[in-house]
C-alpha cells in the first residue's frame, strides 16, 4: 500500500468559511490570499471552503 502522500498537499487543510470575501489571511503563514486560490501560495496549506464543501448554494 502506498502512504498518503499527495504531490499538491501544504502543511494542512485550512477550513474558511466562505468564498464570498475577496480576500483572507491564511492562518498558517499569515499571508493575505485571493480566495480564487484553492490553496496558499507561500505555504501550500490547502483551503477548503464550508459552504462548497455541503455542495449547497449559500445566499
Ligand atoms: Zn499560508
Amino acid at each position: 500500500m502506498r502512504s498518503q502522500h499527495s504531490k499538491n498537499v501544504g502543511p494542512s487543510d485550512i477550513l474558511l468559511p466562505s468564498r464570498g470575501v475577496k480576500t483572507l489571511t491564511c492562518p498558517h503563514c499569515w499571508t493575505a490570499q485571493r480566495t480564487e486560490r484553492d490553496f496558499c501560495c507561500r505555504c501550500g496549506a490547502a483551503f477548503r471552503y464550508l459552504d462548497e464543501e455541503r455542495g449547497a448554494r449559500v445566499g
